[in-house]
């Protein structure tokens, strides 16, 4: 047991793979929905297809695309997510940013049909691995709606409700934005369990500021990282991205 690199793109494939089932069996995702995607080392990306159960995948149907969407492994059986678009919209604004998820997990995405931002400021881990989580205005799925609705916020966070849809995690690596999935709806169910009780205490502030000092510290990426990444590339985020980016899953 333990981690290590795992650089080969059929490696890459096996995470993508075993992300895709985690999802599935947690209830995130069921059907045909979700889609998850890695960039790899040449701008180029690979993406779970379109029309598959992201519980049931084999290598062979991710597909890989390069930055303008255009797929570099055709396969003549599968086709790149519907939701292709937000993948690279979010590769595009963010250069320290190597993985994302999109899934459509209950109780986050209840805070996104209900439009509520869910409030971090409840629970430390959220605090930490979160930070803010609003609410993008809806769009067609499939349709550059959908990235154009997360602009104005993709800069500034981490992790987005999708109004009326579902949610979307970004991290340095797949492995974390799984984590960060997790703890999004983690956070969201106790929210609603604690709203149901009729009270819900938040944090103080300057116990926030603690937090925030200690995810600093710790290298947790988040608006401190994100406001070198908007002046352009971040070649320290990028080398430790590049060296943590296909991390194995523990199992
Ligand atoms: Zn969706």
């Amino acid at each position: 047991m333990g981690d290590y690199l795992a650089d080969s793109e059929s490696e890459i494939r096996d995470l993508i793979i075993d992300i895709g089932k985690r999802l599935w069996e947690r209830g995130y995702i069921v059907a045909k929905e979700g889609n998850i995607s890695m960039r790899i080392d040449d701008g180029e990306i690979l993406i779970t297809p379109m029309g598959v159960s992201k519980g049931f995948m084999s290598r062979d149907m991710i597909i890989k695309i390069n930055m303008d969407g255009e797929v570099t492994s055709p396969n003549k059986d599968y086709r790149p997510s519907s939701e292709v678009k937000m993948h690279l919209e979010v590769y595009k604004q963010r250069d320290d940013v190597n993985a994302v998820i999109h899934a459509h997990p209950p109780y986050s995405t209840s805070f996104a049909v209900a439009g509520v931002p869910i409030d971090t400021s409840v629970l430390p881990e959220a605090i930490m691995i979160l930070g803010e989580v609003p609410v993008a205005p809806y769009g067609t799925p499939s349709t550059s709606e959908v990235p154009d609705s997360i602009i104005p916020f993709i800069r500034n966070t981490n992790a987005i409700l999708l109004a009326n849809h579902g949610a979307l995690t970004a991290a340095i690596d797949l492995i974390t934005a799984y984590h960060m999935m997790e703890t999004l709806e983690h956070t969201a169910r106790i929210l609603c369990l604690a709203t149901s009780l009729g009270n819900v205490n938040k944090i103080p502030e300057e116990q926030i500021n603690k937090l925030m000092k200690i995810r600093c510290e710790t290298g947790i990426p988040g608006e401190k990282d994100i406001s070198s990444a908007s002046a352009g590339p971040n070649r320290s985020s990028a080398a430790r991205a590049k060296k943590i980016r296909s991390r194995k899953l523990l199992r």
